[in-house]
């Protein structure tokens, strides 16, 4: 499967030597005791994340943004029953709320989805974002009307020294008290430079299309088990996502993987969906072997780190710039309470 250009999980050959120890440490990081603390700090993460975006919501007025609607995985096959009463306990146990639907309840509220549809796991305390980048636009505007200014500059080199950070641009030199490194997957180079720290960082890349025609299919976001991907209702259609894809950062996409999604669709609803106009696109999720991002200030707090989010990094957007607000501003011993301990997204674990 993994070398399969249309699996829902591929491995570029030419990319395995470079792979293979992020491979391995991930493999060691699947024993029990380390994969408990994975499940554990993204949990403590995902617990806040919901609270966190509708506080950051609220303080630019525009709630609005995040739709909290639940969103479903449905199964097809009678035999995924069992992984899916297996998912459900998992899930209790994690004290995620979850429901089960049976087929007749997915089909009264997603009537467009195809009878083959044999029920499904609800999970009501999900939201998502009807425009991604309106969101971004809306929070750098709220940020620029209170003073913050935004300089788009690619970042090459840098060094700590003992009056602060001074970073070498494409476009010349800045320096800074103290700087964020926050450049997603392309973070390790950074951290390196400035920390002297090597990080295992890869990119797992996902690919999307958006449906520009498909308005009104699906009430909420909706993810297929055996087909292994979502379709999410969004502002300007929707759109169906999906795949890992190790290849680096470097190799350009296979935009193939992105139009495989609508193959996929096929026979899920009632009608085909209509990829007319459809866009693909691929990104780089930032993934580090145990899949807990870095949250962490170092370099006598020169140096603040704010990567490594893997699949969630919008979902846990708003906690993790939280939790970098606490580690740079004074804040009330309340507030410290209701955040997750950082302890778990050290940079020293590695
Ligand atoms: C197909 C797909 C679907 C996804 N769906 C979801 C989802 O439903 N929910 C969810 O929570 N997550 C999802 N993700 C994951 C999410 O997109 C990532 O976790 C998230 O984008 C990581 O955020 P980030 O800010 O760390 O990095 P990025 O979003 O990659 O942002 C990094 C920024 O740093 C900048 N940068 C990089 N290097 C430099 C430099 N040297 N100098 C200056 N700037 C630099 C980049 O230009 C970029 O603006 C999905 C990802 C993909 C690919």
């Amino acid at each position: 499967m993994l070398m399969d250009p249309m699996g829902p999980l591929r491995l570029d050959w030419k990319y395995m030597p470079r792979a293979l120890p992020w491979f391995t440490r991930l493999l060691l990081n699947l024993r029990p005791a380390p994969f408990q603390r994975t499940v554990a700090g993204i949990r403590a993460l995902n617990e806040s994340s919901l609270g966190a975006w509708q506080r950051l919501l609220e303080a630019i007025a525009r709630p609005d943004l995040l739709k909290e609607d639940g969103s479903l995985l449905v199964f097809e096959r009678a035999e995924s029953r069992q992984a899916i009463d297996a998912l459900q306990a998992r899930m209790r146990q994690q004290g995620v709320p979850v429901d089960l639907w049976q087929a007749r309840t997915v089909r009264d509220v997603a009537p467009q989805l195809s009878e083959r549809v044999e029920g499904g796991l609800f999970f009501p305390s999900t939201g998502h974002f009807l425009d991604p980048y309106r969101v971004v636009c809306e929070l750098v505007k709220a940020a620029q009307a209170s003073g913050v200014q935004f300089i788009k500059q690619q970042v090459m080199d840098g060094r700590v020294q003992e009056s602060g950070v001074s970073l070498l641009t494409n476009q010349g030199s800045l320096t800074a008290r103290q700087v964020l490194i926050a450049c997603g997957a392309h973070s390790a180079r950074l951290t390196a430079a400035l920390t002297g720290k090597k990080v295992p960082l890869d990119t797992e890349r996902g690919y999307h299309l958006m449906l520009p025609h498909e308005h009104e299919r699906l009430p909420f976001a909706v993810t297929s088990l055996e087909r292994k991907f979502i379709m999410t209702p969004m502002a300007d259609g929707l759109r169906l996502a999906g795949t890992v894809e190790f290849a680096g950062l470097d190799s350009p996409p296979s935009m193939e993987r992105a139009w495989q999604l609508h193959r996929l669709s096929k026979g899920l609803f009632k009608r085909d969906l209509n990829a007319d106009a459809a866009t693909p696109w691929m990104g780089f999720r930032p993934s580090l072997p145990d899949s807990l991002p870095i949250i962490d200030k170092v370099c006598d707090g020169k140096v603040l780190l704010a990567f490594g989010h893997q699949h969630l990094g919008l979902t846990q957007a708003a906690v993790t710039a939280e939790l970098i607000g606490r580690m740079v501003l004074p804040v009330s011993t309340a507030e410290v309470n209701a955040l997750p301990a950082v302890e778990a997204y050290r940079l020293d674990r590695f």
